[in-house]
């Protein structure tokens, strides 16, 4: 009996140990941005870019701004059930955000893309599997955008202006290469690794500034929960939920 409980303890801990290893690897490769400027360091051979942050200190007018902009954006979806249940939510508080969506889930679920459009929130390029680019792979990476660009544009009948590449990683010359805008972050709570909804709240409205792009991502359900409670929070303290084309293209 005792050692079987050794057993199971034992099983625990290595459990415990791979989810930490998982995170913390995750969390290596997620290039954090604090800054509204990027430097990505590519893989050898490559030089150093600097990629356009996307909540660069940009004018908000001639000071007749009376309202505080933030922007919500959310990668990796549609998941074919909380993304649906994400969009109920903002539906009823009346919130836009941002979805940078793959291209391979766009093609499952092409019905919640349509309903993003139709209910007013924009709609990105996050690739079409997920790939991180490399010094090897600069025209698969391109072409996985190509094809996004066109499934998404098949189901919306609008041009992608705004790409957000996984992990950050961006190359410059794209930039004109494709006529896209990359889209990178200021606030990112980890919320693929926290179970808690509460830690993903705390960690974004105690971030929370102007002109602000939150990260999450709709493919958790404790993200949809975190993300209305973000919102009703941010309201309350006078916040105005924007797409991110109204804190880039100012
Ligand atoms: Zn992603």
């Amino acid at each position: 009996m005792k050692r079987e409980a050794a057993v199971i303890l034992l099983e625990f801990l290595l459990l415990a140990l791979l989810l930490g290893a998982f995170c913390y690897r995750r969390w290596n490769e997620e290039k954090r941005t604090e800054n509204s400027s990027v430097s990505v360091e590519q893989a050898s051979g490559w030089e150093t870019k600097t990629v356009r942050g996307a909540a660069s200190d940009q004018k908000t007018g001639d000071g007749e701004e009376d309202f505080i902009k933030i922007a919500l954006t959310f990668d990796d979806g549609p998941h074919p059930f909380y993304t649906e249940q994400l969009l109920d939510g903002l539906k009823e508080r009346g919130v836009a955000a941002t979805f940078f969506v793959t291209g391979e889930h766009a093609s499952l679920h092409p019905d919640v893309i349509e309903r993003m459009h139709e209910e007013g929130h924009l709609i990105g390029n996050h690739t079409y599997s997920h790939i991180q680019l490399k010094s090897t792979n600069r025209e698969t990476f391109k072409e996985e955008l190509v094809k996004t660009n066109q499934v998404i544009r098949e189901i919306t009948g609008e041009e992608i202006l705004f790409v957000r590449p996984p992990y950050g990683t961006w190359d410059k010359a794209l930039e004109e290469e494709l006529n896209m805008i990359p889209v990178l972050w200021n606030i990112d709570p980890l919320d693929w690794c926290s179970k808690n909804v509460s830690c993903i709240v705390q960690r974004v409205t105690s971030k929370a500034r102007e002109n602000a792009v939150i990260l999450l991502h709709d493919y958790y359900e404790t993200t949809v929960t975190a993300a209305l409670q973000i919102v009703d929070s941010l309201l309350e303290q006078g916040y105005t939920f924007v797409t991110v084309d109204e804190i880039l293209l100012e």
